[in-house]
């Protein structure tokens, strides 16, 4: 791509973040697909104050740019994406001391850290609510816009509120109602195609959370992960590809449609679990082009033998 007017000079300013920024990187590796083309620019951030700094940076030279956090709910297009990609790694947590005799506790965590990860220490904290979470991939960054959720919980019922990054270079405090969540959705998800450009970034969240029996807390995640070994495949996916239509799954529906174990290429339908596709050769051995084709083929079939849309939830991200 060519560099918006003034870019070429300003390059060298992420460097004073301590932040380098590097040119056409795979972004294969940073999915859990394991599929995906190039970034015109990359960059790591460690810390809030990078990403803010990196952010406005971007923002001031008009260079669009799309938050990277554990890549698990997107397919990236074999063309990648223009502009620049932050890959964040913001990852502190900590509880927020409350007064010994308060009924809750905050849990606090940069957007960059594993959603998983924060679900562990509040278990280890002797902390109800998150369990849930144990068990889902990526970040709480991608948590927070796409409101995840497992075993009956989403992150709507913890939330106590998230520090965003605006469009104008901004911190602003958001709460529940400013999120307007709903099934994997909020406001902050936008449900088309996504490319680099100016959107909100998630920096933090906070969630409110009840003390706990620690060994119930610890026995309900422990159960939560095994039901995921047992009933989810250990290989490259996406997630549940497509989104359950009301009062149904849509694992049932592809299998009854006859398609588990269908395979274009290197990706295939998981025979554990019939919404996964699975890329099971991992980086260079499948492409998006693929894993479209072969969700395209299945849409068509559901719709031409049960009747029914199917609607991916994965975003598709990039140049198509
Ligand atoms: C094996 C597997 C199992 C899964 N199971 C579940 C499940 O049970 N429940 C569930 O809800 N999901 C599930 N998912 C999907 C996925 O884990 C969640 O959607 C997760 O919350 C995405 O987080 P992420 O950091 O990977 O987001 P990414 O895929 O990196 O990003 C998703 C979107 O969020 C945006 N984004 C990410 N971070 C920020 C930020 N800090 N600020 C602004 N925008 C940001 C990105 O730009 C992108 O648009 C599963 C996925 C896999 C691979």
């Amino acid at each position: 791509m060519t560099p918006p007017t003034g870019i070429t000079q300003a390059l060298a300013a992420p460097e004073k973040l301590g932040v380098h920024l590097r040119r056409d990187i795979a972004l294969a590796p940073y999915t859990t697909m394991k599929v995906g083309g190039p970034a015109d620019y990359f960059a790591t951030v460690t810390s809030v104050d990078q990403m803010i700094g990196l952010v406005r940076w971007a923002q001031a030279a008009a260079l669009p740019y799309f938050v990277l956090g554990g890549g698990s709910n997107m397919l990236v297009s074999d063309a990648g994406i223009r502009g620049l990609v932050i890959h964040n790694r913001c990852r502190q947590v900590r509880l927020e001391q409350p007064p010994r005799s308060a009924a809750e506790a905050h849990l606090f965590a940069e957007s960059g850290a594993a959603m998983a990860g924060v679900a562990r220490q509040s278990i280890r904290d002797g902390l109800t609510g998150l369990e849930w979470a144990v068990s889902i991939p990526g970040t709480l960054g991608g948590a927070v816009v796409g409101n995840a959720g497992a075993h009956g919980g989403e992150i709507k019922d913890r939330l106590e509120a998230a520090l965003i990054l605006n469009e104008g270079g901004q911190i602003v405090e958001f709460h529940l109602a400013d999120l307007a969540y709903a099934y994997r959705d909020s406001s902050l998800k936008r449900r088309k195609p996504l490319r680099a450009g100016f959107l909100p970034v998630v920096l933090s969240a906070t969630f409110r959370l009840a003390h706990g029996d620690p060994q119930e807390v610890r026995a309900r995640a422990e159960s939560y992960l095994a039901h995921r070994r047992r009933t989810q495949p250990a290989e490259p996916s996406m997630g549940s590809t497509f989104v359950n239509p009301p009062g149904d799954y849509a694992g049932r529906l592809i299998e009854l449609a006859g398609l588990k174990g269908a395979r274009i290429d290197g990706v295939e339908v998981s025979s554990l679990h019939a919404n996964f596709l699975v890329n099971p050769g991992g980086v260079g051995k499948a492409t998006a082009g693929d894993v479209i084709r072969l969700m395209e083929q299945i849409q068509t079939t559901v719709q031409t033998r049960l009747g029914v849309a199917l609607e991916p939830e994965v975003q598709l991200v990039g140049e198509w």
